[in-house]
């Protein structure tokens, strides 16, 4: 069926015959796959009598050859999926098959993207970047400290390059234009943290998703920030880079040398919020955070400070 939707990703018209031609099968078997193509991955195929099928706008794929060119100093190994069902699943697979990290694990779509605790990762065909970074950590708690707020800034700075101006963070690691996210990520660790193990850095970028009404909250995507659609392959390429560069500093300064940079850039310091742990809620005036890259909250005059996975922040309607 892929190779159905690669031969018409160009956008223009094919007949039934050429396609038949080149895949070796009837003109009723393209019309199937056609028929399938459009019930399985969303896409909108025109069929119009004498001229053939056309996609109604053209397809890029992820193309590992061109994002290694783009990020020669990037020189992960990047196993690329058409579809799969997280690419963060996958990449702990790939662990437990004992494939060496550092690698990267890519897809077109995902049929079960994962968020934090269950939630699911909204993840059409073609449109977004799925995307795991898998690295080997030896010994080094320290590596693992702030890790996923160090990711978060990587992210956000790959979306500036491409001139997405209002994008900022939210603890621990929501990237956001405005109130609408834009990027999610999760992190899953393998292993064991004191001698060692695997991290497995998984990223989701709203990159050319333009609809859906799947997603329970706000979010944005590159494309309705700019108006223009994205090279997915020249956004995985400054992906890598921002993460190289960051990963890098973050490994020789630890989360201190980067904690201001990331205060700087968190768009609810001062805030009023609210943090959920569960059923309970504490309120409290968002302070910062600290060199691990736990939050500072102000609590009733008094500063506490919160860390751990389970945690969500939201804005108090009165701040
Ligand atoms: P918290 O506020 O608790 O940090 P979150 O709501 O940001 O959590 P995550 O686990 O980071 O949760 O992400 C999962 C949530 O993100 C889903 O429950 C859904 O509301 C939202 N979501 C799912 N797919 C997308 C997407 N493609 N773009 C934006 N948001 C999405």
């Amino acid at each position: 069926m892929l190779t159905l939707l690669k031969l018409l990703k160009d956008g223009r018209f094919h007949s039934g015959q050429a396609l038949g031609m080149a895949l070796g099968i009837s003109r009723s078997a393209i019309w199937k796959q056609l028929q399938h193509l459009e019930a399985e991955l969303g896409l909108s195929i025109h069929k119009v009598r004498g001229r053939g099928y056309q996609l109604a706008a053209p397809l890029t794929l992820l193309d590992p050859g061109e994002i290694t060119a783009r990020a020669y100093s990037c020189d992960w190994p990047i196993l690329a999926f058409d579809s799969i069902d997280s690419t963060n699943a996958e990449a702990l697979r790939a662990i437990e098959r004992g494939q060496a990290a550092p690698f990267l694990v890519l897809a077109e779509r995902q049929t079960s993207g994962r968020g934090r605790r269950g939630r699911k990762w909204v993840s059409p065909f073609a449109e977004n970047i799925y995307y795991s970074l898998v690295l080997r950590i030896d010994g080094g708690m320290r590596q693992l400290e702030g890790l996923s707020l160090v990711v978060g800034l990587a992210v956000m700075q790959a979306l500036r390059e491409f001139g997405i101006s209002g994008v900022g963070l939210k603890w621990p690691n929501d990237v956001l234009v405005g109130q609408k996210k834009i990027a999610g990520i999760l992190l899953e660790l393998v292993g064991d943290p004191a001698d060692v193990c695997h991290v497995v850095i998984g990223v989701g970028i709203n990159v050319n998703m333009q609809m859906t009404d799947e997603v329970d909250q706000q979010w944005t995507s590159m494309r309705l920030e700019l108006g223009e659609a994205i090279d997915r392959n020249h956004l995985v390429a400054t992906l890598g880079l921002m993460l190289q560069t960051y990963l890098g500093r973050h490994q020789v300064g630890g989360f201190s040398a980067i904690q201001a940079e990331w205060e700087q850039n968190h768009l609810w310091q001062g805030r009023a919020v609210s943090l959920i742990a569960g059923v309970s809620q504490i309120d409290g005036e968002v302070l910062g955070i600290d060199g691990q890259g736990a939050l500072r909250l102000k609590v009733d005059g008094v500063e506490k400070v919160f860390n751990g996975g389970e945690l969500s922040l939201r804005l108090r309607d009165d701040s």
